[in-house]
């Protein structure tokens, strides 16, 4: 393959699986190359610390300045960016953000794929987000701008999945890449 890279945007709402799925996907799709994302936000306890680059406010904020991102935004009060992507030649770009982040994707790169990811229920949201550690305050703050991330994610995304199964979604994920990419591929 030849050519710009795809860049794949996953969405949807905190707790959802995105972090799950991107990782599914990048296991399943040896020509995907996963974005290591920078962050304000403290390392949880259920982290190891290779998810992200975790730094101060002042380092970010430079690395800004300096261009280093290719889109970054403020949620619940946190910083987290996109480094501008390098994957290895031939490979496409899979980034796992939120939705003013792939706003800015979208308006450098109309190419760019948005894929919503919706959970099955808001109360199975509840349960995810608790389940994976957050103080109760984080999970009642993020339940509640759900809904907005929802509306703006469908106003945004080319495709929306629901993520009732973590390998029917990722194989539904994997056929579309497959359906984008088979143009590319034989360029007419
Ligand atoms: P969390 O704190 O739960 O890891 O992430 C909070 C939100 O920030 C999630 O929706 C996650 O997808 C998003 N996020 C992670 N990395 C980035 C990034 O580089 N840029 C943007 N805009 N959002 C990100």
């Amino acid at each position: 393959m030849s050519g710009k890279p795809l860049v794949v945007v996953l969405i949807g709402p905190g707790g959802v699986g995105k972090g799950t799925i991107a990782r599914r996907l990048i296991e399943r799709d040896d020509a995907l190359w996963l974005s290591r994302s920078w962050t304000t936000r403290p390392q949880r306890a259920t982290e190891d610390g290779s998810e992200y680059v975790f730094v101060d406010r002042d380092t970010f904020m430079q690395a800004a300045d300096e261009g280093h991102f290719l889109e970054w935004a403020e949620f619940h009060g946190q910083l987290y960016g996109t480094p501008l992507p390098t994957p290895p030649e031939g490979n496409d770009v899979l980034l796992e953000i939120e939705v003013q982040g792939a706003a800015q994707v979208r308006q450098s790169d109309p190419d760019a794929v948005v894929i919503l990811l919706v959970p099955p229920s808001l109360e199975e949201l509840e349960g995810r987000l608790v389940k994976r550690g957050d103080p109760s305050e984080h999970v009642d703050k993020r339940l509640h701008s759900t809904p907005d991330e929802l509306r703006l994610g469908r106003a945004l995304a080319t495709r929306e999945i629901v993520n009732d199964d973590v390998d029917r979604a990722t194989n539904e994920i994997l056929s579309i890449l497959g359906t984008l990419r088979q143009p590319r591929r034989n360029p007419s």
